[in-house]
């Protein structure tokens, strides 16, 4: 066989449905894809590859999947912490976006999320931010794989002045999109509070009819759960029912406060669910079940949800975070094993995006989304399971080589697509911005 790239490395976790770890195995791509996975020895005899890459002491593993973030976001990092949700959001977070989110704002914040993402073996992710047409642009030119969120809320902002309008402009971003081979729009409501039923039922209509999913914050805090009930005399999650957003399409963040037969029902539909151990820890947002939802037979994925309220876009964080909170809450050593943690930050997120036959694993025919781990730092020494030490001790920078469709996009640790020094430099501009008012 002919390759354009074969990577010999010392553990391969596929992330296929057996949770094997291969060891010293060969990854042969293809056009962007992967064409092959064998051991060294078979594919130094049937393999002649344009390049070759020795990778001793790496582990190769599917690219990550932040299934839930708002990108540009980043340039709001630390702005105001340690508050709750509600004040976060009204008295600090949505007056300063009225005031300064734009397009240049939007384009300097994804690149400086792409940077930090990219760096840290994330590939693909869940955007929900204004102005997604930026967004969408800078992640095809950087090669970063996304799904971009066509956000409504109802109050208006710079972007746009009703959910009308809100609705047009995703539509816009839908036509332009619709056959990129990295960018994917989806519908992006931004909650049950923010959005109201007319709109809500119009992104069910346009989903159907348009196949994309819909990504929607659900059941976030008790407070939430609480304000809508009030209003509208039923609980978030039973109004998405009634309004026919359950299913595979819906991807329902957060998720803290569910009852047992919520947990059945989303089951029965198979809505999918996107964890936020981390934003929900520094918000005191609640704890999302996650055995019960697994037990139940939810698909549940990773996000880091935006860096104003985490404060970093790192899943390798997050798959430590999910797996120890799991045990804390379900009270079992048992609960949300390393594989089980890698598996919701790479197959579930692919998944719960619609995009489980392209990426989340690497296995032959999926695209070559692919990150390199060198685990030969003292603090993922010695190495008896590399899934455990994956999962529990390695960092994010230990991420060496990142491809996305087979196109390299980080090498040695050095983004091949983004200007580090630009995009720090205009993150630093912002900030200073910012904090003079
Ligand atoms: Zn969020």
């Amino acid at each position: 066989m002919q390759a354009d790239l074969l990577i010999h490395a010392d553990w391969v976790l596929p992330v296929d449905a057996s949770d094997s770890t291969l060891a010293s195995h060969s990854l042969a791509v293809v056009d962007g894809r992967i064409a092959a996975l064998l051991p060294r020895a078979q594919a130094e005899a049937q393999i002649d590859a344009a390049k070759t890459l020795e990778l001793p002491g790496h582990a190769l593993i599917p690219g990550l999947v932040n299934a839930h973030t708002h990108s540009p976001m980043s340039l709001l990092r630390g702005l105001a912490d340690d508050l709750p949700l509600m004040t976060w959001l009204h008295e600090h977070i949505w007056p300063a976006e009225g005031r300064w989110v734009d397009q240049e704002f939007v384009a300097d914040g994804t690149r400086l999320a792409l940077l930090e993402m990219l760096r840290g073996g994330i590939t693909c992710f869940n955007d929900m931010y204004f102005h997604a047409e930026v967004t969408a642009r800078v992640c095809a030119e950087a090669g970063m794989r996304v799904l971009a969120g066509m956000i409504v809320v109802d109050f208006p902002t710079r972007y746009a002045d009703n959910a009308d309008e809100y609705l047009r402009r995703g539509l816009e971003l839908h036509e332009h999109y619709r056959d990129h081979p990295l960018v994917r729009p989806a519908f992006a409501p931004h909650s049950t509070y923010a959005v109201s039923e007319a709109p809500l039922t119009r992104v069910r209509t346009l989903a159907d009819e348009l196949e994309v999913q819909v990504h929607i914050h659900l059941h976030e805090t008790r407070d939430e759960v609480q304000q809508v009930l009030r209003a509208h005399g039923e609980r978030p999650i039973a109004r998405l029912d009634r309004l026919g957003l359950l299913g595979p399409q819906l991807v329902a963040v957060h998720m803290t406060q569910l009852e047992d037969g919520e947990i059945a029902r989303l089951a029965d539909t198979g809505t999918q669910v996107v964890h936020c151990p981390e934003s929900n820890l520094k918000l005191a947002s609640g704890f999302c079940p996650v055995q019960d939802l697994l037990a139940a037979g939810v698909n549940v994925a990773l996000g880091t949800d935006g860096a104003a309220s985490n404060n970093d876009l790192n899943l390798f964080g997050e798959m430590r975070t999910a797996a120890l909170l799991a045990k804390g809450v379900a009270g079992s050593a048992n609960a949300v094993p390393a594989e089980q943690a890698l598996r919701m930050a790479t197959w579930n997120g692919a998944k719960a995006l619609g995009l489980e036959d392209t990426i989340g694993s690497l296995e032959v025919g999926k695209a070559a989304d692919i990150v390199a781990v060198d685990l030969g730092d003292p603090h993922t020494q010695p190495l008896y399971h590399p899934g455990s030490q994956l999962v529990y001790a390695a960092g994010s920078h230990q991420v060496r080589h990142v491809w996305i469709r087979g196109r390299q996009v980080l090498r040695d640790g050095a983004p091949l697509t983004l200007d580090p020094l630009a995009i720090i430099e205009a993150a630093r501009q912002w900030g200073a911005r910012i904090a003079e008012v």
